[in-house]
Protein backbone atom coordinates (compact mmCIF):
# COMPACT_ATOMS: atom_id res chain seq x y z
CA UNK A 1 0.00 0.00 0.00
CA UNK A 2 1.36 3.32 -1.05
CA UNK A 3 2.52 5.13 2.12
CA UNK A 4 0.65 9.03 0.82
CA UNK A 5 1.40 10.49 4.48
CA UNK A 6 5.11 9.90 3.83
CA UNK A 7 5.00 10.80 0.24
CA UNK A 8 3.31 14.26 1.05
CA UNK A 9 5.51 15.13 3.41
CA UNK A 10 7.95 14.58 1.23
CA UNK A 11 6.63 16.82 -1.46
CA UNK A 12 5.48 19.64 1.04
CA UNK A 13 9.62 19.41 1.90
CA UNK A 14 10.92 19.45 -1.31
CA UNK A 15 8.35 22.07 -2.26
CA UNK A 16 9.54 24.30 0.49
CA UNK A 17 13.01 24.11 -0.84
CA UNK A 18 12.34 24.63 -3.96
CA UNK A 19 10.53 27.70 -3.39
CA UNK A 20 13.74 28.71 -1.16
CA UNK A 21 16.16 28.05 -3.99
CA UNK A 22 13.88 29.83 -6.18
CA UNK A 23 13.92 33.37 -4.14
CA UNK A 24 17.82 33.12 -4.78
CA UNK A 25 17.72 33.64 -8.69
CA UNK A 26 13.88 34.54 -8.86
CA UNK A 27 11.29 36.43 -7.61
CA UNK A 28 7.41 35.41 -8.03
CA UNK A 29 5.33 37.19 -10.44
CA UNK A 30 2.75 39.25 -8.49
CA UNK A 31 0.96 38.83 -11.64
CA UNK A 32 0.59 34.93 -12.04
CA UNK A 33 0.05 33.23 -8.80
CA UNK A 34 2.45 30.44 -8.78
CA UNK A 35 4.64 31.73 -11.59
CA UNK A 36 8.70 32.85 -11.40
CA UNK A 37 10.79 35.12 -12.69
CA UNK A 38 14.61 35.18 -12.87
CA UNK A 39 16.37 37.54 -10.95
CA UNK A 40 17.53 40.52 -13.20
CA UNK A 41 21.10 42.03 -12.35
CA UNK A 42 21.57 45.46 -11.61
CA UNK A 43 23.50 46.18 -15.17
CA UNK A 44 23.46 50.08 -14.46
CA UNK A 45 25.35 49.71 -11.08
CA UNK A 46 27.54 52.76 -11.13
CA UNK A 47 30.76 51.08 -10.55
CA UNK A 48 29.96 48.71 -13.54
CA UNK A 49 32.28 48.69 -16.32
CA UNK A 50 32.07 46.57 -19.25
CA UNK A 51 33.55 43.59 -17.90
CA UNK A 52 31.42 43.92 -15.06
CA UNK A 53 27.99 44.19 -17.23
CA UNK A 54 28.70 41.07 -19.32
CA UNK A 55 29.56 38.92 -16.15
CA UNK A 56 25.68 40.48 -15.13
CA UNK A 57 24.40 39.48 -18.45
CA UNK A 58 26.20 36.27 -18.05
CA UNK A 59 24.78 35.68 -14.23
CA UNK A 60 21.19 36.58 -15.96
CA UNK A 61 21.70 33.83 -18.23
CA UNK A 62 22.56 31.00 -15.34
CA UNK A 63 19.68 32.29 -12.92
CA UNK A 64 16.80 32.19 -15.68
CA UNK A 65 18.39 28.68 -16.53
CA UNK A 66 18.07 27.61 -12.85
CA UNK A 67 14.81 29.45 -12.60
CA UNK A 68 13.27 27.78 -15.40
CA UNK A 69 14.67 23.82 -14.28
CA UNK A 70 13.34 24.76 -10.36
CA UNK A 71 10.03 26.69 -11.77
CA UNK A 72 9.39 23.47 -13.75
CA UNK A 73 10.70 20.96 -10.73
CA UNK A 74 8.04 23.15 -8.81
CA UNK A 75 4.93 22.73 -11.12
CA UNK A 76 5.14 19.18 -10.72
CA UNK A 77 5.53 18.56 -7.44
CA UNK A 78 2.36 20.71 -7.20
CA UNK A 79 0.76 18.77 -9.53
CA UNK A 80 1.27 15.56 -7.33
CA UNK A 81 0.22 17.47 -4.50
CA UNK A 82 -3.42 18.70 -6.24
CA UNK A 83 -3.81 14.58 -7.20
CA UNK A 84 -3.25 13.95 -3.61
CA UNK A 85 -6.38 16.05 -2.91
CA UNK A 86 -8.16 14.53 -5.62
CA UNK A 87 -7.93 11.15 -4.86
CA UNK A 88 -5.82 10.75 -8.14
CA UNK A 89 -2.14 10.01 -6.84
CA UNK A 90 -0.50 7.33 -7.67
CA UNK A 91 -1.84 6.56 -10.97
CA UNK A 92 -0.28 6.44 -14.33
CA UNK A 93 -1.81 9.40 -16.47
CA UNK A 94 -0.62 6.53 -19.38
CA UNK A 95 -2.43 3.72 -18.70
CA UNK A 96 -4.04 3.86 -15.33
CA UNK A 97 -2.45 1.41 -13.53
CA UNK A 98 -0.74 2.17 -10.13
CA UNK A 99 2.58 3.61 -10.19
CA UNK A 100 5.21 1.45 -8.48
CA UNK A 101 5.70 2.37 -4.74
CA UNK A 102 10.21 2.45 -5.25
CA UNK A 103 9.09 5.12 -8.12
CA UNK A 104 7.19 7.22 -6.05
CA UNK A 105 9.58 6.95 -3.51
CA UNK A 106 12.18 7.79 -5.95
CA UNK A 107 9.94 10.76 -6.89
CA UNK A 108 7.26 11.39 -5.06
CA UNK A 109 6.09 13.61 -7.71
CA UNK A 110 6.02 11.04 -10.64
CA UNK A 111 2.92 10.95 -12.78
CA UNK A 112 3.32 8.27 -14.91
CA UNK A 113 5.06 4.63 -14.11
CA UNK A 114 8.69 3.15 -14.73
CA UNK A 115 7.30 2.01 -18.44
CA UNK A 116 5.64 5.41 -19.06
CA UNK A 117 8.39 7.59 -17.28
CA UNK A 118 9.21 10.49 -19.69
CA UNK A 119 12.94 11.34 -20.42
ZN1 LIG B 1 1.92 3.58 -17.28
Amino acid sequence: MTNIPELKSMLLEEKARLESELSHVGFKNPEIEGDWQPAPTDLNEPTADINDTASGIEVFENNAAIEVELEARLLEVDAALVRMEANTYGVCRVCNNPIEEARLHANPAAATCIAHREG
